[in-house]
């Protein structure tokens, strides 16, 4: 599983991460290249982090 998030939204993405997956998960910035492509689906700010668990 793969998410993307925004500056503004990583923190409760991570509770709700937290609570679905119980999991470890990984949280790395965007590639360079697909920063300014990828916008955050619940808000459309730029999207800042992924996290994942692969
Ligand atoms: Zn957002």
């Amino acid at each position: 599983m793969k998410v993307n998030n925004c500056e503004t939204h990583i923190d409760q993405a991570l509770d709700v991460w937290v609570e679905k997956e119980e999991s470890f998960s990984q949280i790395s910035f965007i590639p360079e290249d697909e920063k300014l492509s990828t916008k955050h689906t619940d808000c459309e700010e730029l999207v800042l982090y992924v996290v994942a668990n692969e």
